[in-house]
């Protein structure tokens, strides 16, 4: 047997705009009674699912113990001290490297200055996309 859930009640509803009687109004009370009640449901299952998702086990693939969605990353920064290697392309390499040690990551010279290097590496090559944007417009830079 099919139940009627939210969207079957609101296709009801549509079916039923078509006649106006004195039926039919009674009929609209009740179904717009139950589409309120169904719509509260529906968002309660909804929640419901979102926090069993959250309460699932995973498997660290680092130690190989199970822990809860929700946790696996706390997990893994705290017991594995895992932090990204590589300064995401958003932030530049000095606020990357403020990060570090608020995290309590150490660091030797040669990291440090290779974060450095990789930066301007990476911010010539920008130089070089925006050069080339802007001569193709006809714009030119000054001091190249
Ligand atoms: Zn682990």
């Amino acid at each position: 047997m099919e139940q009627l859930n939210y969207h079957k009640l609101i296709n009801l509803k549509k079916r039923l705009e078509k006649y106006d009687c004195e039926y039919s109004k009674k009929i609209m009370t009740t179904i717009d009674e139950c589409i309120i009640e169904a719509k509260a449901v529906s968002k309660k299952q909804d929640e419901e699912r979102r926090c069993a998702y959250q309460f699932e086990d995973v498997t660290c693939e680092i130690c190989g113990k199970d822990y809860q969605r929700g946790y696996i990353y706390k997990h893994k920064r705290d017991k594995h001290g895992k932090v990204s290697d590589k300064p995401k392309k958003e932030i530049n390499a000095l606020e990357f490297l403020k990060k570090c040690i608020e995290e309590g990551k150490e660091l030797t010279v040669d990291e440090k200055v290779k974060i450095l290097q990789d930066d301007i590496v990476e911010n010539k090559k920008k130089l070089a996309v925006l050069e080339e944007k802007m001569t193709k417009e006809g714009k030119k830079i000054t001091g190249t």
